[in-house]
């Protein structure tokens, strides 16, 4: 067997008069994240993750924020783009986790729903994909609601 693995990051900033999205569900919030595409954190950090590990660059590389084709984007597109390239490479994905770190809202309700888009996306089973969020104890720019920040780890598998 052969083995890579991918770590991807994002943040992006709480803003009023946008709509709420991670992992591709949308979720009831006085605010949303700003961001050129739907500014989902979650989904942009797992492009990354996969792009990492096939070593392909990065989600700005691929859909540069300075191309107006990626204006309001739902940033499920862009992921389905990004399996195109992992599909190309003969990989799959063994494991996927993450770390969603958002002070409000309460994303525990909306854990399974994120699994199951995230796991729609990428035709894979709900046995490899893992949604983890918590707060940021009020602790700096994510404690004090200004911002969700994404961490997500992908280990991919390959036959020989
Ligand atoms: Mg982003």
């Amino acid at each position: 067997m052969l083995y890579k693995a991918g770590i991807g990051y994002d943040i992006h900033r709480l803003v009023d008069g946008r709509k709420l999205f991670l992992g591709g569900v949308e979720i009831p919030y006085v605010k949303g994240l700003l961001g050129h595409s739907d500014g989902d954190a979650l989904i942009h950090a797992l492009c990354d993750a996969l792009l990492g590990a096939l070593a392909l660059g990065d989600i700005g590389e691929h859909f540069p924020d300075t191309n107006p084709k990626y204006q309001g984007i739902a940033s499920s597109r862009l992921l389905k783009m990004v399996k195109e390239l992992l599909d190309k490479s003969g990989y799959k994905i063994n494991n996927l986790d993450t770390i969603i770190i958002a002070q409000e809202p309460k994303l525990g309700p909306f854990k399974q729903q994120m699994k199951e888009n995230i796991c729609a996306l990428l035709g894979v089973e709900q046995d490899v994909v893992n949604i983890k969020a918590k707060t940021n104890e009020g602790l700096d720019a994510l404690g004090q609601k200004e911002a969700i920040a994404c961490f997500v780890t992908v280990s991919l598998i390959r036959e020989e």
